[in-house]
């Protein structure tokens, strides 16, 4: 196993990283930016480097300040966790070549990955089913793009193929606002990614996003570890996610993860990764895949027993898959609320001391967050600080357990969503499950 491992990330995923690291006996540590110095990861490692200012460009994104912390410290490992430069292939190649191992994928399945017209292009190979589109980049040839959307049928959506949190992303309803939606796409691409390559998709009217974890050793062996449904969304960005998905049967499951496992031996895929789908009238449609961890992984880990992050450091460590498919036996119903410092109904961030702090408890309530009283949250990144977890036999019982975890937390001194996710987890159609993604769009109008 790795002995020693550094933690290239912050907030409660740093935290969840380090726990997992201590039980496993691996030594930690913890980079930190000047104004994370009072993170509880930060506080708990077993080595800490300041690795740069506030702004993430200059330390959790800065790859020569990262590699230097791990050489001065002997850490063996880096674990990105997500965003930040968790999909960033250029930094799992410097990780390598610089000596280290890189918790994650090899480079080059990030770099086919992350764009996404080669990741579409990778998965249609290995048989994993995509949505009509343009099979490829658009370039600026008007009337061989009013074919692409004729033939695909409006309406069409155009989205960068470097693009990722949501953005990047522009609905087409028919033929007159096309050629200026494309070069608008191309703009904020260009501003938002550095790369304006765009590609063009049938827009789906009404479907849900399904989405299926897998492990893979890049040894020949893969498993699937089920679904999530993270249909709940407010600007294309999760808000509530939950497993298994309402409605998906046994058999729905077995077919799309089997097709998933086939893929990730095609390409030797290796560590955990996630193919997301939209999936609408029973057919499961590709749209990307993350090839880290990610936010919502607690619900996976709630019905299935297996700790996501420790198959992750086994497989960085060169070791084989120990569990086949026949071992993952599915229980019972995962929710997870994602908790934000922005208030419920502008989403304006909220940044600032949290003044009074109680944590919610009870049977099958997790809570994986890394605030406390006395600590503040700073303006200079995500505004999520915490995610709500609970667990029950069935989805009415982790429904009644979110109910009450939710009106326990007591968080004083910044605004939250809290009372956002309180008012969705009582809405009756939220409650009879399997509901689009448009839907909170549509009941809340933002
Ligand atoms: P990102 O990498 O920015 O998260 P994705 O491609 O994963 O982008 O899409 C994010 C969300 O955007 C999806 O969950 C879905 O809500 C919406 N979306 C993306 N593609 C389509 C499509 N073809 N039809 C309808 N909605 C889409």
């Amino acid at each position: 196993m790795i002995e020693k491992l550094l933690i290239a990330n912050r907030g409660e995923i740093a935290l969840r990283i380090l726990r997992t690291c201590k039980e496993l006996g691996i030594a930690t540590v913890a980079v930190h930016s000047v104004v994370d110095r009072d993170l509880q990861h930060v506080l708990l490692a077993d080595e800490t480097v300041c690795i740069g200012p506030a702004n993430g460009i200059d330390s959790y994104l800065n790859i020569p300040s990262i590699i230097s912390a791990a050489e001065v410290t002997g850490a063996i490992a880096i674990h990105p966790g997500y965003g930040f430069l968790s999909e960033n292939a250029n930094f799992a190649e410097q990780v390598e070549r610089s000596g280290f191992i890189f918790v994650g994928p090899k480079a080059e399945t990030i770099r086919m990955m992350g764009d996404k017209v080669s990741a579409i292009t990778a998965m249609k190979k290995a048989g994993i089913p995509c949505i009509p589109g343009s099979n490829g980049f658009l370039n600026d040839d008007t009337r061989r793009n009013k074919e692409h959307a004729k033939r695909i049928g409006y309406p069409v959506i155009i989205k960068a193929s470097g693009g990722g949190g949501g953005r990047g992303m522009r609905v087409v309803k028919s033929e007159s606002e096309l050629i200026q939606a494309i070069a608008l796409t191309r703009s904020e691409a260009k501003l938002a990614f550095g790369n304006d390559s765009l590609y063009m998709e049938k827009f789906l009217g009404n479907p849900r996003h399904i989405e299926i974890q897998i492990i893979s050793d890049g040894k020949g062996s893969a498993i699937h570890l089920g679904e999530r449904d993270c249909s709940m969304q407010r600007r294309h960005q999760k808000v509530i996610e939950e497993a298994p998905a309402p409605g998906i049967t046994k058999e729905i499951r077995e077919k799309i993860g089997k097709c998933c496992i086939n893929a990730c031996i095609k390409i030797g895929y290796r560590g955990v990764g996630t193919f997301e789908f939209l999936y609408e009238n029973e057919n499961f449609y590709f749209i990307e895949m993350n090839t880290r961890i990610q936010v919502e992984h607690p619900v996976t880990e709630m019905i299935t027993g297996i700790d996501l992050i420790k198959e992750q450091l086994r497989i960085a460590s060169g070791k084989s898959l120990s569990l086949s498919q026949k071992d993952i036996n599915f229980s019972g119903h995962s929710l997870e609320c994602r908790i934000n410092a922005e208030d419920s109904v502008r989403f304006f961030p909220s940044p600032g001391k949290i003044e009074r702090f109680h944590a919610p408890g009870g049977m099958g309530v997790r809570w994986e967050s890394h605030v406390y009283a006395g600590y503040t949250v700073p303006p200079n990144y995500d505004s999520m600080i915490g995610k709500l977890i609970t667990f029950g036999e069935n989805r009415s019982v982790a429904i009644a357990r979110m109910k009450n975890a939710l009106s326990e937390i007591i968080l004083e001194g910044i605004n939250t969503n809290i009372i956002l996710q309180q008012d969705i987890i009582n809405d009756r159609k939220f409650q009879r499950g399997g509901m689009n993604i448009h839907f909170l769009q549509k009941r809340n109008s933002f």
